[in-house]
């Protein structure tokens, strides 16, 4: 009985209860607006009622991503600048449509690469582009009764 309950609430995912948030509420860290049942980037003629952190925000708060990617190997030595700008760019194209994705952390660990991300979609996106754009090896890895994806790209030569 105990460890069903911890399961079940492992598998709750407290950053994406819709029906903490109400129409109107903006989050006062990115200005994104909660929209018909849905955060997204303001426009002309908006209302702003109440001040809340949206959810990828409050992840960052708490620096509970729900996505990660890796990327390691010795083609990242000699193609650095491009893979981050490839990676940022994804990030930028896929933000611009959600405010709800977002980068947590990217941090450079001697020869790797670990970008912590608020959505799991956009972790994917960044593997499936990096595959695209340059081959390697990518694996994905999704946590049992959590909502988190782990990707790892790697590429030697
Ligand atoms: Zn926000």
């Amino acid at each position: 009985m105990r460890l069903d309950r911890i399961i079940q609430q492992k598998s709750h995912d407290p950053y994406n209860d819709g029906r903490k948030y109400t129409e109107g509420m903006y989050c006062p860290r990115c200005q994104a607006l909660y929209h018909q049942g849905r955060w997204r980037w303001p426009g002309k003629g908006d209302t702003f009622r109440e001040p809340q952190l949206c959810s990828a925000c409050k992840r960052i708060r708490d620096n509970f991503p729900a996505g990660e990617i890796r990327v390691s190997g010795k083609y990242l030595n000699s193609h650095r600048r491009e893979i981050v700008n490839l990676i940022q760019n994804v990030v930028k194209e896929e933000e611009a449509r959600s405010p709800l994705k977002k980068v947590i952390d990217f941090s450079n660990e001697g020869d790797r690469l670990r970008v912590s991300l608020t959505d799991d979609h956009l972790a994917r996106r960044i593997g499936e582009a990096l595959h695209r754009a340059y081959d390697g090896d990518l694996a994905i890895k999704y946590s049992e009764g959590e909502r988190f994806v782990r990707l790892k790209w790697h590429r030697d030569v």
